[in-house]
Parts: C-alpha cells; sequence; structure tokens
C-alpha cells in the first residue's frame, strides 16, 4: 500500500502579490483560491491526498523533476486520477481527487482527451508550473482553475472546448499562448494575468462572460474575429504592443474603461451591439477605433494621459451616445465618412465643443447639431474644422478638396433636415452650394459639351449666390433689386428718344420694375425703350416672388 503524498502548500498570507489594481479582489484568501472553504486547506495550508511514488514520499505531481523515474507519466497520472474521480463515493473525495495544486508539469499533452470527472467539481491546477501545456481539441467537461498557474512553454489551448467555468486569475504566459479557435461554454476570468509573449485569440468564441480585467499584453494580442457573446471587460488591461480587434463582436456590454493601448490597435469591422465604454482609455498614439460599428458608445473621460487626445473614429458607425471631454485637456474625435446617429457631443464645462469634432463626409441619421455644449454656430458652421490641425494624421491636415465640404455640408444639410433643425439645413445648404460653386470652377471639362454644361452651371450657381445668397439672404434680393433698377435706369438714359433728367430715368426704371405697364417713358417711347422696359417688368415680377419666397423661407425657422 502506497503512502499519501507528504506535500503541503502554504501561501504566505498576507504576502501576496501587490496588484497595480485591486479592484474587487480586496479578499486576500481567496485571491490566493485556496480559502478554508477548499477541501484539503486548514488553517492556510493545503496537503496533498494523493498516493506517493513507490520508494518516494511524493505523489508524481509533487515529485521533484530531478528525482522522477524515467517510465513516470505525469500525463497519465492525471488522467488516470480524473478517470478515478468518476468511481469515488463522497463529494469530498472526487473534489479532493483532482487537486493537483502547486503541482510541476514537464510536458501537460492532453490534446484530443475528453475530461470528465461526472460532477461539476473544479479541476484545480492552481499555483502550477506548466510545461509544454496542449490541450488542442481537448474537451474539458467540468469547471477548471489555473489560478497563479506559471505557462512556461508555449501554450496550446487551440481548438479547445470548455463546458465549465476557467479559472485564469493571476497566471502567467511566459511564452506565446494560443487560444485560436477555442470554446468558452461559461465564464472565463483570467483577470490580473500576464501574457509576456504573444497571446492568440483568433476566433475564440466565449458564450457567457468574460473577464481580461488588468490583464498585461506584453507581446502582440491578436483578438481578430473573437466571438464574445456576453458582457466582456478590458478594463485596466494593458495592451503594450499591437492590438487587434478587427472583426470581434462583442453580443454584450464591452468594457474598456482606463485600458491602456501603448502601440498600434485596431477595431476595423468590430461589431459593439449593447453599450461600449471606453471611458478613461489611454492611448499613448491616437486612440483608433475606425471602422468600428458601436451601437452605443460611451467616452467620458475624467481625465486623459496628455493636453490633447485624438480619437479616431473615422468610417465608424455609431447609434448612440456620448463623446465627452475630460475635466482637463482636450479630445479631438474625428467621425470623417462616420455614420452618427442620435450622439450627444458633450463638453466638460460651459465650452462649446463644435471644433472639438471633425466632421467630414459625415453621415448623419438622428444626430442633433445644436446642443448645449455642441454650437456650430460657434465655428462659423463650419463643422470640418477643429481645434488644433496638428492632431490629425499627416494626411488629413490642409485643405480640403470643395468637392469634398460640398459632399460634407450636403449630408449635414440632410442629418439637420431630418431632425427638423431647419436653421442649420438653412447654413449647411449655404455652404454646400458655395463649395458646390468652389468644386465647378476647378473642373477640368472633358469635352467642349460638358465644358458648356460645367460653365453654365457654375455661371446658374453664381448668380443664385449673389441675388439671394442661395435662397438664404432676403436682404440681398432687394440689394440686387436696387442695383437692377439702376443699371436700367442707365440704359433708359443712353437710349433715350430727347433729354432726360438722372431721376427721372431712374423713376421709369422703378416704375418698369414693379410692374408689366409700361409708364410713359420721361424722353418719349422708342422701340428699344420699351423692349427694355418690358424685359425689366418680367425680371421685377421675378424679383418680387423671389423676395417673397426667400423672406417666407427665413421666417418659417
Ligand atoms: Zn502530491
Amino acid at each position: 500500500m502506497c503512502a499519501q503524498c507528504s506535500h503541503s502548500f502554504t501561501p504566505q498570507y498576507p504576502d501576496f502579490p501587490d496588484y497595480e489594481h485591486k479592484g474587487d479582489d480586496d479578499n486576500n484568501r481567496d485571491r490566493w483560491l485556496l480559502g478554508e472553504d477548499v477541501p484539503g486547506v486548514e488553517n492556510g495550508t493545503w496537503s496533498c491526498p494523493h498516493d506517493a511514488v513507490d520508494g518516494f514520499n511524493k505523489c508524481p505531481f509533487h515529485l521533484p523533476v530531478s528525482d522522477r523515474p524515467p517510465e513516470l507519466d505525469v500525463t497519465a497520472a492525471f488522467l488516470q486520477h480524473i478517470e478515478e474521480a468518476q468511481n469515488l463515493e463522497t463529494r469530498r473525495d472526487r473534489r479532493r481527487n483532482v487537486q493537483f495544486i502547486d503541482a510541476k508539469f514537464e510536458s501537460f499533452d492532453i490534446a484530443g482527451e475528453v475530461i470528465d470527472t461526472g460532477s461539476g467539481h473544479f479541476i484545480n491546477i492552481s499555483h502550477s508550473t506548466i510545461k509544454n501545456a496542449n490541450f488542442k481539441r481537448t474537451r474539458v467537461r467540468q469547471p477548471i482553475r489555473f489560478a497563479h498557474a506559471t505557462f512556461q512553454e508555449p501554450t496550446n489551448f487551440q481548438s479547445a472546448i470548455f463546458d465549465g467555468y476557467v479559472g485564469m486569475k493571476n497566471a502567467k504566459f511566459l511564452k506565446p499562448a494560443r487560444f485560436k479557435g477555442a470554446i468558452f461554454n461559461k465564464p472565463f476570468a483570467i483577470r490580473h494575468s500576464t501574457f509576456v509573449k504573444d497571446a492568440f485569440f483568433w476566433h475564440t468564441v466565449f458564450k457567457e462572460y468574460a473577464t481580461f480585467r488588468d490583464v498585461d499584453f506584453e507581446g502582440y494580442a491578436y483578438f481578430r474575429g473573437v466571438d464574445f457573446e456576453k458582457y466582456v471587460r478590458f478594463s485596466q488591461a494593458h495592451f503594450y504592443d499591437e492590438a487587434w480587434f478587427k472583426l470581434g463582436e462583442f453580443g454584450d456590454d464591452a468594457d474598456f474603461i482606463d485600458t491602456r493601448f501603448d502601440s498600434s490597435h485596431s477595431f476595423i469591422n468590430a461589431e459593439f451591439k449593447r453599450t461600449t465604454n471606453f471611458s478613461g482609455v489611454r492611448s499613448s498614439g491616437p486612440m483608433d477605433l475606425s471602422g468600428a460599428k458601436l451601437e452605443s458608445l460611451e467616452m467620458t473621460p475624467d481625465k486623459i494621459e496628455s493636453a490633447t487626445q485624438y480619437v479616431d473614429l473615422s468610417e465608424s458607425s455609431i447609434n448612440e451616445g456620448e463623446l465627452g471631454q475630460p475635466d482637463e485637456g482636450e479630445i479631438l474625435y474625428d467621425v470623417e465618412r462616420a455614420t452618427l446617429g442620435n450622439i450627444a457631443v458633450t463638453s466638460s464645462d460651459d465650452t462649446s465643443v463644435a471644433d472639438n469634432i471633425r466632421i467630414v463626409a459625415t453621415n448623419f441619421d438622428g444626430f442633433e447639431f445644436e446642443s448645449d455644449d455642441m454650437d456650430p454656430e460657434v465655428v462659423g458652421w463650419k463643422i470640418h474644422t477643429v481645434f488644433d490641425e496638428s492632431l490629425l494624421p499627416e494626411d488629413r491636415r490642409g485643405s480640403l478638396s470643395p468637392k469634398k465640404l460640398r459632399e460634407t455640408y450636403l449630408k449635414a444639410k440632410n442629418g439637420a433636415k431630418q431632425v427638423g433643425n431647419t436653421t442649420a439645413a438653412g447654413h449647411f445648404y449655404y455652404k454646400e452650394m458655395t463649395y458646390r460653386r468652389k468644386h465647378l470652377a476647378n473642373l477640368t471639362p472633358s469635352s467642349a459639351g460638358t465644358k458648356f454644361r460645367n460653365r453654365f452651371d457654375w455661371l446658374r450657381n453664381a448668380v443664385l449666390w449673389v441675388v439671394t445668397g442661395y435662397g438664404e439672404y432676403p436682404l440681398r434680393v432687394i440689394g440686387s433689386s436696387i442695383g437692377i433698377v439702376l443699371g436700367f435706369g442707365g440704359l433708359y438714359q443712353i437710349f433715350a428718344a430727347t433729354e432726360a433728367s438722372i431721376s427721372e430715368s431712374l423713376l421709369f426704371s422703378a416704375q418698369s420694375f414693379i410692374t408689366f405697364i409700361v409708364g410713359s417713358p420721361p424722353q418719349g417711347t422708342t422701340t428699344v425703350v420699351a423692349t427694355l422696359s418690358l424685359f425689366q417688368g418680367f425680371i421685377g415680377a421675378f424679383f418680387i416672388a423671389l423676395f417673397v419666397y426667400t423672406f417666407t423661407r427665413r421666417l418659417s425657422r
């Protein structure tokens, strides 16, 4: 009969590693996951329940590696203990039999195996040191803990399926860790862990909540195509190197509060289906959320790392949420070609934030252009301008082409109309037409026909601009009317049959302008004067209609 393993493990309370972010893990013993509720723990000491290897006083898992006989297969011993557990009578014995705490695995290759103890107890591998962990396509049917474990060699969890809770709290991965295609059917908790090298979570599926809170990703972090079906937390996580969330799916709330990105990162085509909170996110360079699809985005940071922060939301689509400003410093949100729904652009004080958001060719779907904090009038309705152009990527600095600006204000006009803001719509329409005129002047015609058409379009636009201010300025109609009366007055003077005073000519011009009935010209009628008068009468009627139109247009706002 074998003796019991003599190994015991006493975490040195209270010498716990000091986490940078303590958060909700203040209960020290629980941090070690060796509280008194764990069977085999007495007075803070856990003792090993397993049989010692023949001729030694330790079990296969605790025998020093140098003492292990060549025929000893620790992985096989692990599988044997799992299988034995199925036949044990008591709950306590079953739990004890699957404790591998503080164990040393020289190799842990259970690729393709199905791990099933027939009960819902945790397999506890906490505090262990594991080399060459290979869980490729392994199916683990119950909960498993790797808390405080150290993975010394590359770790492979590719396409593994976990049917129970997986605890990897405070684990350390010294070499690349691969979770590509793994499926977690129950919650996954890996908070406070450290990936010293690259972490691959490509197309990994998390069916329940996942928490990566305060995880340090010191190498690349690949979350491409990752699928979080429930709540996920990356709060206080620190990405030292590249972080890729391209095509990721976030089915529930996603929490990136105080997350830190030191290097490039991408959320292109990532889809956030519920509330996403990026408040207090820190980024050494631009914060890149370009191309992301966000149902509800919250960015209301208390503070930012430096005086200014550039947040690239270009080509993203945001249905609702808030783009806020910190108490100190300023954030520049770039929404070029993005689609904005009901987004509040807010400031922490009373200053307008109209130049804290760069609107270029942006689409709108329910966006309110004017609010307590957002007042485009402050920037003369030039919504494409920003408070500091040097924050922008180089290719977005400098003046924009009239074509792009025309598109910008056309879309803004339509957006303002949609929410019933006719004042903003009017201002944007004026800008749209102005940039359209400039664009037409810049066009290089491809043929004589298009040249004529461009010129004609330009002329029509220019006339509308001068005469009516694109229908936005009724006073301009009055001004142009006076100009016409003066002009025709001059003509009557020139084509007069007999001598007449200038005031008489002007009076006749004014009469012709406001009525179709030709008055009797002071100079006597000639054919030229009669024709001119008829023509002026027609223009006059047109201008009066124009005045009424622009005036009522303004009144109706
Ligand atoms: Zn032991």
